[in-house]
């Protein structure tokens, strides 16, 4: 009887820790810390966390600086094929430089990927289609060289591709990000 009830202060004392796990860049967690793991007690979220560690999928970002090309784009105003297609290499060379030192040492091949086109704009944006046209050089470079993160842009391999924009407060901010990113094969 004596001993259940000296136990209890203890026990109270226990719940009250909070969970230390960083939850975000500025948050600690801050739940209720219950579990005990490798001397310090963590809430049930990240006691699983740790337990059961997701590794991140491998993926590889380009920032092209600046606007995409006129002549690249869906109103290609008084451009003319070889304009285009100037454009068209120039591009993908600047981009499978862009690979080329974003790799660095890593070797990245994915058989399987998504691919997410990011326009970081200010003044006019484009819309998907436009964008989608204009950057398509970028997205081909990553099938470029010797050795290819993709080796094909087609369904079997680029599984999905998206677009996104964000409006940027200065135009000297305006890019265009490609990130391309691994889908793992089931086990
Ligand atoms: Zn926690």
């Amino acid at each position: 009887m004596n001993q259940s009830r000296s136990l209890t202060p203890e026990r109270e004392e226990i719940k009250k820790i909070k969970c230390p796990a960083i939850e975000s860049s500025k948050f600690l967690c801050d739940r209720n810390a219950e579990y005990l793991i490798e001397g310090t007690l963590y809430c049930g979220i990240h006691t699983w966390r740790l337990l059961h560690p997701v590794a991140e999928p491998r993926s590889i970002t380009i920032e092209y600086p600046g606007t995409l090309p006129l002549a690249l784009r869906k109103n290609r105003g008084n451009t003319t094929h070889w304009d285009r297609a100037k454009e068209t290499k120039n591009m993908r060379e600047t981009a499978y430089w862009l690979i080329h030192e974003a790799r660095g040492d890593q070797k990245l091949h994915f058989n399987r990927a998504t691919i997410h086109i990011h326009q970081w704009w200010c003044g006019k944006a484009l819309d998907v289609s436009g964008l989608a046209s204009a950057s398509s050089a970028l997205v081909d470079a990553f099938m470029d060289g010797p050795e290819p993160v993709i080796d094909d842009d087609g369904p079997e391999i680029v599984v999905t591709t998206s677009y996104g924009h964000t409006r940027v407060p200065h135009k000297n901010e305006r890019r265009v990000t490609v990130t391309v990113t691994e889908i793992e094969e089931a086990p």
